[in-house]
């Protein structure tokens, strides 16, 4: 048996005043969601129609992944398209024919706009369309935007699936309600919650990305969804928009938050309570137990979250409810207040809830609360631990496996390793 989860008896910070700050910002742009995007997706092609600095930045998150047979590229804006000589769609027709002659593996093309895309507005979303017609119907082509200008590091993949929901088939008449996980997961944390799903009763369910690209799962009135990924917003609302209905549900991190997750497509499912106990029960108390082994450098100390990547809300959540930590200010890129509730009535009243970023003003607030730990992009990583905080770079959450029961305790340990290094060199 397992206990019930402890009431949330105040409100938290479902109702608190949220600082919102515009200025000068640290964070990455859309692109590098293409990094994990098209390993989830393996007959897909990333195609960026941008400059020499959306290549670099691709190679650079990229690293050590620029492979033989690399599954994304630039196709760079010369100065001459720039100065209108060349005509850009014919160029690109041109980049995309010699692209698909030469990898004739490739389902699903994806025209991602970038800021020299869009400044010298370049049409992608007709370029996809009038493509579509000479490779349909052996190559899907899809466009979508990852620009500095639109959109904030995760929020590539947000874009990117949004722009998948038009293609997903209708439902036949009368369908079976179906259960869709949205977001893209490691292959080997999707397995598990699926099976966590399945072992549940729920045995028609679905995952956006799917590992075909072009295997899109249906959607329509019968789909109930859930997210896995705090940064889902525009997908959410494209599935919305086709009769889906969001199960909104904290996000599965930790022993709690994965209870609570599976919790929600339980109940949506009218499976039977008892049933939903006795399966969660072996994960969430292994993941229990995982969470011990670094409760000891966590547990009382504050942590300060610069904005990144979305997930810094629901991971506040995990460390504060299941690991006692303190968090002082948690700030996020962008805060979807609907998909949030859960997380934010989870979260002490005195947290300072920020959106946006003034990078300066900001790390004048971190010096100011002198936290146990700062997480925070590469870019301030090292001058922050120069003057003496201890950090932790948000972008390995990002390419982490930290869903799930199984993976909670790594999750810890992420938070945890910082603060140990920090004691042993001190000593
Ligand atoms: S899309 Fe914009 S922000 Fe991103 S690398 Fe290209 S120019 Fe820079």
């Amino acid at each position: 048996m397992i206990a019930a989860a402890p009431p949330v008896l105040d409100q938290g910070c479902a109702s608190a005043p949220v600082l919102r700050e515009r200025g000068q910002r640290e964070v990455f742009c859309g692109l590098t969601g293409i990094v994990w995007l098209h390993r989830k997706m393996p007959d897909a092609f990333f195609l960026v129609v941008g400059s020499r600095t959306c290549a670099h930045l691709l190679q650079s998150a990229a690293g050590v992944m620029i492979f033989a047979e690399p599954r994304f590229a630039t196709a760079i804006i010369e100065e001459r398209d720039l100065a209108g000589l060349a005509d850009a769609n014919e160029e690109l027709d041109r980049v995309v024919r010699r692209l698909l002659a030469r990898r004739p593996e490739i389902r699903t093309l994806f025209l991602v706009g970038s800021c020299p895309s869009e400044v010298i507005k370049l049409d992608l979303a007709r370029a996809a369309q009038r493509l579509a017609g000479a490779f349909l119907p052996d190559v899907r082509i899809v466009n979508y935007s990852g620009s500095g200008i639109e959109t904030t590091f995760t929020q590539g993949e947000d874009a990117c699936l949004a722009s998948l929901v038009p293609f997903m088939p209708e439902p036949a008449a009368g369908a079976e309600p179906e259960l869709l996980i949205v977001g893209a997961l490691p292959d080997i944390v999707e397995d598990q919650l699926v099976r966590l799903v399945r072992d549940l009763g729920i045995t028609r369910v679905s995952c956006l990305p799917a590992r075909q690209s072009r295997d899109l799962p249906a959607v329509g009135p019968n789909t109930r969804f859930l997210l896995a990924q705090p940064f889902l917003g525009d997908t959410a609302q494209a599935l919305e928009d086709r009769g889906a209905v969001h199960l909104s549900a904290p996000f599965p991190f930790g022993a709690e938050g994965t209870t609570d997750w599976l919790h929600a497509a339980a109940r949506a499912f009218g499976v039977d309570e008892m049933h939903f106990r006795a399966t969660v029960a072996p994960g969430r108390e292994r993941a229990k137990r995982a969470l011990e082994h670094s409760r000891a450098q966590l547990e009382g100390k504050s942590i300060f979250f610069l904005p990144d990547s979305q997930l810094e809300l629901p991971l506040a959540r995990f460390l504060h409810r299941e690991l006692g930590m303190v968090p002082v200010e948690v700030g996020t890129p962008y805060l979807h207040r609907a998909h949030m509730a859960a997380e934010l009535a989870q979260l002490p009243e005195a947290t300072v809830i920020s959106e946006g970023q003034d990078v300066d003003r900001q790390l004048d607030r971190v010096r100011a609360a002198k936290p146990d730990i700062t997480v925070c992009g590469l870019g301030l990583a090292n001058p922050l631990e120069a003057e003496g905080f201890t950090t932790k770079w948000a972008i390995e959450l990002v390419f982490s496996p930290i869903h799930g029961f199984d993976q909670a305790g790594d999750l810890a340990e992420l938070f945890a390793r910082p603060i140990r290094r920090r004691d042993v060199l001190r000593v």
